[in-house]
């Protein structure tokens, strides 16, 4: 860190994947910028989240997939897994990318500096290290917390939250996570690959908002791998030993992983001190803009609201720096795609729903040559478009769902049609030729599956 600047043009706070974003590309746009972190370059995602999670669901399946291959005509035996050896991967993954941050900020001239914000004033900033920094315009980037469940408080040891979940340096014999998204799907998925015996508790069931279809497919499997999960009771109490239910129910476990929800960060900010208002979700309200009802305060990320992801806060980095550079006026994306990543995993990008004037069509993976060859048929790819044949949404339940959600992304942002997918070639053999046949089977024409005869 250099002397630090009185006066910046840009002060960001919080440098998670939306403030480095932010920080990065407002100096490129020639902005004085500092860019103020109290914990870890690359915040949540990047050393307790999307990173982490992401190399532990690898290494997990690549365990499970070399015990579980006898078909392929692979045996072996003794595997076994160096949880030690684990944790140091995670851990390292994360410090190359945080180190890979610092060099860019660096690089691009942004002042990092560590310590505490608290705003004293629409102009400035108290910073935990003594010192004060006045601003012209300011970015909040603080992201989420893990939300608290009332009489599940976190100890670290036994009842613990996502970040300690995907940083144990041993695997537990049982955990029961209490919670129904998608950070307990893929922890409950991972740790069951390991030989954990996994226990979810879920108010209604799990993934609930999601498509049907989808949720159907990925239930199956974790039901397979020995997931048992509970739904319609509520966590009650934990000694220790045994989760109590409402039911009257109790779950032998070891841990007890919360996993409810995250919730915005804005404690210790002072935003009392400015004119910076909340929702009554406790987000920081923004307009289109990405102005908060401060005109000196901008914020992004998970901090102003869903959906909480990382692509959405890197977009709105770039597009809040150039709002502040002047060179755009709004944040006018049409989707930001969602993923999980369960087995297989499920991709989504705009609205896939039926509804009048859309079609939805289905291309099921049985009739894919990639997935055959490779015993991943359990899966699918919709598509819906309207009258005019223009892609609305895109589903796709699929190993590699992840990346090939980004083709569906681009033709919603760019008004492609079902027709411009179908004509476009798609390596063979892919994944993403099951986009192709899908949107060939919305146009009417569809050659690796039949619908039914046509009269
Ligand atoms: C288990 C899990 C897995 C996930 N996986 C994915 C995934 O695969 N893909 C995806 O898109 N999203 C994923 N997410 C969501 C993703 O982590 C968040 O959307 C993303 O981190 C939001 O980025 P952000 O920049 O808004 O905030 P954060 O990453 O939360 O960063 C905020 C930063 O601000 C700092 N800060 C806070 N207050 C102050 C202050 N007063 N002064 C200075 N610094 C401060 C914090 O220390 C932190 O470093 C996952 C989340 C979880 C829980």
């Amino acid at each position: 860190m250099g002397s630090i600047p009185e006066e910046v043009d840009l002060a960001v706070v919080g440098a998670g994947v939306g403030g480095y974003v932010t920080a990065i590309r407002a100096a490129e746009l020639g902005m004085n910028v500092a860019l103020v972190e109290k914990e870890k370059l690359g915040g949540n995602c990047l050393n307790y989240a999307c990173i982490p999670s992401k190399a532990l669901i690898n290494i997990a399946n690549t365990f499970y997939n070399t015990t579980h291959s006898q078909k392929f005509g692979i045996f072996v035996e003794n595997a076994r897994i160096d949880a030690k050896a684990m944790y140091d991967w995670r851990i390292a993954a994360s410090k190359k990318l945080e180190d890979g941050v610092g060099f860019l900020c660096k690089s691009n001239g942004v002042e990092v500096i560590k310590a505490e914000a608290t705003f004293l004033s629409s102009d400035t900033l108290q910073l935990s290290n003594g010192m004060s920094l006045k601003f012209k315009k300011a970015v909040i980037a603080t992201g989420s917390i893990p939300s608290r469940l009332d009489g599940f408080e976190f100890d670290s040891t036994k009842i613990i939250d996502y970040k300690k979940a995907l940083m144990l340096d041993y695997i537990p014999n049982s955990i029961a996570i209490i919670g129904a998204g998608y950070v307990a799907v893929e922890i409950g998925t991972l740790y069951a690959k390991l030989g954990t015996k996994v226990h979810i508790v879920a108010r209604s069931d799990v993934l609930s908002k999601f498509d049907r279809d989808a949720i159907e497919i990925i239930k199956k499997n974790m039901q397979n791998l020995g997931i048992k999960i509970y739904t319609g009771s509520l966590p009650v109490s934990f000694d220790g030993k045994s989760l109590k239910l409402s039911d009257g129910n109790s779950i032998d476990t070891e841990l007890v992983v919360v996993a409810v929800g995250l919730s915005p960060y804005t404690s210790g900010l002072g935003l009392e001190n400015t004119k910076v208002e909340l929702d009554d979700k406790g987000f920081i309200k923004v307009d289109s803009g990405l102005r908060t009802t401060d005109s000196n305060i901008f914020a992004i990320g998970d901090v102003i609201g869903a959906p909480l992801l990382a692509h959405k806060a890197i977009r709105q980095g770039v597009v809040v720096a150039e709002i502040i550079g002047g060179i755009r006026k709004s944040y006018d994306n049409i989707v930001v795609p969602s993923v999980i990543f369960s087995d297989p995993e499920i991709a989504i990008a705009g609205d896939i729903s039926e509804k009048e004037g859309i079609k939805v069509t289905k291309f099921p993976l049985s009739a894919l040559g990639r997935s055959i060859a490779l015993d991943t048929t359990n899966g699918f790819v919709k598509i819906a478009a309207d009258q005019n044949g223009v892609v609305k949404g895109v589903e796709i339940v699929s190993e590699d769902a992840s990346d090939m959600i980004a083709e569906a992304a681009l033709a919603i942002e760019m008004g492609a049609t079902a027709e411009d997918i179908a004509s476009t070639i798609h390596p063979h053999p892919t994944y993403s030729e099951a986009v192709q046949e899908a949107a060939e089977a919305a146009i009417g024409n569809p050659i690796h599956f039949f619908y039914g005869k046509k009269v």
